[in-house]
């Protein structure tokens, strides 16, 4: 199998991060390489850069490598089944997930036998008991957790038959979130209540796919200096971040200009400021493209959901707020898009199904079959570009503000927008009010540079206080 030529070898799995100085005496520079011929994989794991310098004759881009954060290289591939753990399993990212591991269970094909070792060892679910005992039935996890303690009583009604681990409580997410049988952890908790169990995953070194933005939003330096300290990877789930991350594949951290995030622009995309002044939380929820929890709906019609993700790619990536754009694509195909500085741009499509980011996260640097729909070039179809319009969506100001001055501003832009768009679900507020609460809270807190986790949580206290008095006075 070996070609003539050591040009044709190929080096898949991006084995970005170099681990030492250490080629000569053969500790392995590169901590997954896969190594390809044409579509076949002639070998997989750890190596020297040497060693594969002598096997392939040069070694493609990989020199160029260790520019991007250590969090986003391969994990170590393991010699079992991959243990899954879902937190947020019972939301839609946790039941794309579900989808991701049951096809993957399912499928036959030689791909799939190789990578079908997925286990999924544990949920959690704050609400929705009955949802949480149909994963419960279906997968027969070890560790089921129920966040929500009020909920404890009614387990053994919803799901007479499990026979495993059954826990209640915050403390119970953090427990399954660092438990040592779990490799992957699928952060799929929806707001600032998913950050304690997402760094408890980082701190316990997991791969962590990470739905989650908002733990980068209020944390974004706590997470990854401990994500660097622990050698834990944290893999993006968020379709725009999941695109950008495969393009980055074409280049290397000095070669990136910029990286433009696609944004659908919402159901209010062409709607003047005073037609939005009316929404209703139905017409806000309805999103023309994707189907998404509640509050991740309402942040995508405001736009601020495009504000945190800037904020979630500048850590994710280690880019310079001055690298972030953002264009309106309404179809919702291109998930982003990266420009290199030779003014080559690469973008990443496919219809709108988090399956695949899911997927692609959970088995990186492989790629497998997937449930997700595939892009139909049988009929004919359009893709429109336009800049998105700060006036009728003030939220992407407040994100690239935020992005650029870091420290507590994240926490409180994003306590301040769960509070008022909890608001508006409850109709305290008007759509249009979403927006001016977060400025105005965001504008009136004392700025700390580097917050610590313990100023971070009594600055969300703070920040969710202030928001709730203004929201009063409206
Ligand atoms: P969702 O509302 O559908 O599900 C949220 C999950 O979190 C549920 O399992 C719920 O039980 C759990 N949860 C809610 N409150 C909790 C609490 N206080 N403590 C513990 N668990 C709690 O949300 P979603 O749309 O799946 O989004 C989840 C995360 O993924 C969000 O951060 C969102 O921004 C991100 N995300 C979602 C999508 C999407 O398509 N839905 C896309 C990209 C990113
Ligand atoms: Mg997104």
């Amino acid at each position: 199998m070996r070609p003539a030529s050591s040009d044709t070898w190929r080096i898949a799995g991006w084995p970005r991060v170099r681990n030492g100085s250490a080629d000569e005496s053969g500790h392995a520079d590169y901590e997954c390489v896969k190594i390809c011929y044409n579509t076949q994989v002639f070998d997989q794991g750890p190596r020297s850069l040497s060693l594969l310098r002598q096997e392939l004759g040069h070694v493609a881009t990989g020199e160029q490598s260790g520019l991007l954060p250590r969090w986003l290289r391969p994990p170590i591939p393991l010699n079992h089944s991959k243990r899954i753990a879902i937190l947020g399993a019972t939301g839609s990212i946790g039941q794309s997930t579900l989808a991701v591991l049951r096809h993957a269970s399912q499928a036959t094909d030689s791909a799939l036998a190789e990578n079908g070792r997925f286990r999924l060892f544990g949920i959690s679910g704050h609400e929705n008991l009955a949802d949480l005992a149909a994963a419960a039935r279906e997968f027969q996890p070890d560790f089921v957790v129920c966040s929500n303690p009020e909920s404890n009583s009614h387990w053994s009604e919803s799901c007479p038959e499990f026979s495993g681990r059954f826990e209640t409580g915050a403390d119970a997410l953090v427990a399954l979130a660092s438990h040592p049988h779990v490799d992957v952890v699928v952060a799929a908790i929806v707001g600032r209540a998913g950050l304690e169990s997402t760094m408890a995953a980082i701190e316990s070194g997991k791969l962590v796919a990470l739905a989650n933005k908002e733990t980068l939003v209020v944390a974004g330096h706590l997470a990854t200096d401990l994500a660097t300290k622990t050698d834990a990877r944290i893999l993006p789930v968020d379709s725009e971040h999941s695109a950008i991350f495969q393009c980055l594949h074409s280049g290397c951290g000095r070669e990136i200009r910029r990286v433009i995030l696609t944004a659908s622009g919402g159901p209010f995309r062409t709607w003047t400021a005073e037609q939005q002044r009316n929404v209703t939380p139905e017409q806000a929820r309805a999103h023309p493209t994707w189907k998404m929890g509640a509050k991740i709906s309402i942040d995508s019609a405001t736009m601020m959901n495009k504000a945190l993700e800037l904020i979630e790619a500048k850590w994710l990536f280690g880019l310079e707020p001055e690298q972030l754009e953002v264009v309106v694509h309404p179809e919702s195909i291109v998930h982003s898009m990266v420009e290199f500085v030779d003014g080559s741009i690469l973008a990443q499509c496919s219809p709108p199904d988090m399956k695949l980011p899911i997927q692609a996260a959970l088995d990186y640097p492989n790629r497998f079959d997937s449930p997700a729909s595939r892009l139909d070039f049988s009929s004919s179809f359009g893709l429109n570009f336009e800049p998105p319009d700060m006036d009728r969506f003030p939220a992407l100001l407040v994100g690239l503000e935020v992005a650029s001055r870091g420290g507590s501003c994240g926490v409180v832009l994003n306590a301040a927008n769960e509070v008022a768009v909890q608001a508006f679900l409850e109709r305290r507020i008007r759509f249009s009010e979403i927006v001016p609460v977060c400025r105005k809270v965001l504008d009136s807190h004392p700025f700390e540079p580097y917050p610590d986790l313990k100023s971070i949580l009594e600055l969300d206290c703070w920040a969710r206080l202030e928001s709730c008095q203004c929201i009063s006075s409206y």
